[in-house]
């Protein structure tokens, strides 16, 4: 492990949990930490509830739109109460070709007066979370939310601003068309498959997301921002990483 994973490990609060206190320096070195693998199931894939593919007070055509009219689309929609308060929607930043799409919550106040996801102290831990997979923010790394712009006082998203905002949504996985998308907490989990029971049900498990005639697969873990206030809950998020990554490695060698 370097140095550098190391200090990931430490900011995820993970490392100490890690490290064999008997093993000698070299091996420690080296060690690795056993993947809990994926539960497939017998049907390997639970398929998405469907979801709106339209909302009223959001412009038409949503489902056809290039990357450059949704980003549009976004920044001037007013179809729900959260534009009133906010300084400007939060579409999403990252590789638009990415093979992985996190998606949280909805924007806070530094995403809103930042205008990118995840850029405040939660930003920093799903930054951390990223790193302690080799993966970074913008490079094969898609990060949205399920609402685009921020509701009052870091309140979660209303089942209805996720179902109005629901399209933008769509559109981003329908463009990026991710190998695998990874659930951060459980508003996204509500807005993309439909469920709304406790997270600790769904993780683990491999889940599917329908886009036109494909399944995603979908992974669901813990909210960073949870996981700031539930430092225990990182070793199971740090699990869900590993079994999002060899996941990951799976699906590449499928596609070879
Ligand atoms: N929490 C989220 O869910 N999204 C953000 O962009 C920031 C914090």
């Amino acid at each position: 492990m370097s140095l550098q994973h190391q200090d990931i490990l430490e900011e995820m609060g993970l490392s100490p949990l890690w490290v064999l206190r008997q093993q000698p320096p070299v091996a420690r070195a080296q060690s690795t930490v056993a993947i809990p693998e994926v539960d497939d199931g017998n049907a390997a894939v639970t398929p998405a509830l469907s979801q709106p593919v339209s909302s009223p007070g959001l412009p038409s055509g949503v489902e056809d739109m290039s990357w450059d009219e949704l980003r549009g689309s976004i920044g001037d929609c007013r179809a729900c109460g959260l534009c009133a308060q906010r300084k400007q929607a939060v579409p999403g930043v990252g590789d638009e070709q990415a093979s992985w799409l996190f998606i949280g919550e909805g924007p806070g106040a530094e995403e809103d007066a930042r205008g990118e996801p995840f850029v405040g102290q939660a930003g920093k831990l799903l930054d951390a979370m990223l790193a302690a997979i080799d993966l970074k923010r913008g490079d094969d790394v898609y990060i949205a939310n399920a609402v685009k712009c921020r509701p009052p006082g870091n309140r979660t998203p209303e089942a209805a601003e996720m179902a109005t905002c629901f399209p933008f949504l769509k559109r981003q996985i329908a463009l990026i068309q991710p190998k695998l998308i990874v659930l951060l907490g459980r508003a996204a989990v509500s807005s993309v498959l439909g469920e709304d029971g406790a997270l600790g049900g769904l993780r683990g498990k491999r889940l599917a997301y329908r886009d036109g005639d494909r399944d995603i697969p979908v992974l669901v873990t813990y909210h960073p921002a949870y996981l700031l206030r539930n430092l225990p809950d990182k070793a199971k998020a740090w699990e869900d990483l590993c079994r999002a990554r060899a996941l990951m490695q799976s699906l590449r060698e499928k596609m070879e």
